[in-house]
């Protein structure tokens, strides 16, 4: 029987399963005066004024194409980070270097593993392969090695793990990152997506470059939206194996890196003073509201990142929709993390002084009420 011929174009199965990503807000109620943006863990300091200026120089040479290749740019990465530039692939953000993994190494029938409150991106990239999602359980907030090495099966050809991990804050020390790849067969790609890696001050972490230097089946992601404050320029990079940089680059875009961004993601790697800064300005804030959301009596989830997961009280007096709404009508912009599995908390930004000040006087506030 041949199947009636549609009447107008139709995407490949699984596309219309995918639910949009919906990024943070960034628009408060009317009438507030001044709004602070939480929610989409941008750089409270901003971008380095160093890397601004690289930016307006490129301003004067807009009609040339890009570098296909951002060479300078993977060498000002390797220096800063110690690697080799030819294992190294940049990208329209670390979003861009996700969806060509899942693009590349899954076909319609093969599984993908995230973690349940893993970051959402992975699931969506997964179903424009039109490859299986698989969610495994956390333990404590926390990926659980034991349950994604369970949950592989033949069909399994990636694993997608955010270490720090978006929404939670939380982390695997790298002894864990390690069990967990060497329980993965050979042709199961790890993908580590280290977005947060710069803010972390722990002894045991590590982001990637180990495993990836001394394997064929891991890649790390790495970014400038987060602590390099370049969200707005789209500018993300992958350090992997050889083989990988070469599928990679056969499939990308040929200038999927703009002028503007290699000029400022060149700044941003020799300003080291710029990133320094903004992980004290982390560090302090970090630390003050966490302590001050657990004085007024949230739970807080302990963060490594630049962001914290607040829980509210059960049931509906003070619940994270009621905060939410409350703290939108003065001009503090959280993140809700519903899609997250979170229906009852919520994700701030470490934001300025002023910004982190006014949240917590808000909530006293908020849970008198
Ligand atoms: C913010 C974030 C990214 C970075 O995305 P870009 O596309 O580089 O802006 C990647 N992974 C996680 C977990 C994030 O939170």
């Amino acid at each position: 029987m041949t199947e009636a011929t549609p009447s107008r174009p139709t995407p490949r199965a699984g596309i219309m399963e995918i639910e949009a990503y919906v990024p943070g807000k960034s628009a408060a109620a009317s009438g507030v005066s001044k709004i602070h943006k939480l929610s989409s863990n941008e750089n409270p300091l901003g971008a380095s004024p160093k890397v601004i200026e690289a930016v307006r120089d490129v301003a004067g040479r807009l009609e040339f194409y890009p570098d296909g290749s951002a060479t300078r740019l993977r060498e000002a990465i390797a220096e800063a980070h110690g690697l080799n530039p030819a294992n190294i692939v940049c990208s329209n953000g670390s979003d861009e270097i996700l969806g060509l993994l899942a693009q590349a190494y899954l076909s319609p029938g093969d599984e993908a593993i995230f973690t349940e409150h893993g970051f959402l991106v992975y699931k969506i990239y997964i179903q424009a392969a039109g490859a299986t999602p698989v969610s495994v359980r956390e333990k404590g907030e926390r990926a659980d090695v034991d349950a994604i090495l369970a949950a592989v099966t033949p069909k399994t050809k990636i694993v997608f793990l955010a270490n720090p991990n978006n929404p939670t804050g939380t982390y695997l020390p790298f002894e864990e990152v390690r069990r967990l790849h060497a329980g993965l067969p050979g042709n199961v790609l790890l993908v580590l997506d280290a977005a947060y890696a710069e803010y972390v001050r722990r002894n045991d972490y590590e982001a990637g470059v180990e495993l990836v230097a001394g394997s064929q089946n891991a890649v790390m992601t790495r970014t400038f939206s987060k602590i390099h404050g370049l969200g707005g320029l789209r500018i993300g990079w992958m350090y992997a194996p050889s083989h990988i940089v070469d599928v990679i680059n056969r499939m990308r875009g040929p200038f999927n890196v703009n002028a503007g961004a290699i000029e400022a993601g060149i700044a941003a790697m020799r300003d080291r003073g710029h990133v320094d800064r903004t992980i004290e300005h982390n560090e302090r804030w970090l630390r003050w509201l966490t302590e001050e959301m657990t004085k007024l009596g949230l739970r807080v989830t302990p963060s490594v990142g630049n962001f914290i997961l607040v829980h509210f009280p059960d049931g509906e007096a003070h619940s994270a929709a009621k905060a939410d709404d409350y703290l939108a009508a003065r001009g503090y912009i959280l993140r809700r993390v519903s899609g997250y599995g979170f229906p009852n908390a919520l994700r701030m930004t470490v934001g300025t002084e002023e910004a982190n000040r006014g949240v917590i006087a808000a909530l006293t506030e908020f849970l008198k009420s």
